[in-house]
């Protein structure tokens, strides 16, 4: 029970591919994530956003 940690994928928000995960952290639930990241499809960096399971 304890120590489970969801992963969350990290969408392009331009192509909407899968690009990252990264853990959700407690303290954060709330909040958004949106992550400036290289997007290996569109081939530039781009706003990356948290995906939907
Ligand atoms: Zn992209």
């Amino acid at each position: 029970m304890a120590g489970k940690k969801p992963f969350l994928k990290v969408q392009c928000s331009v192509c909407k591919t899968t690009n990252y995960f990264t853990k959700k952290s407690k303290k954060v639930g709330e909040k958004k994530l949106e992550l400036k990241k290289f997007c290996s499809t569109c081939r530039k960096h781009s706003v990356h956003k948290e995906g939907k399971k």
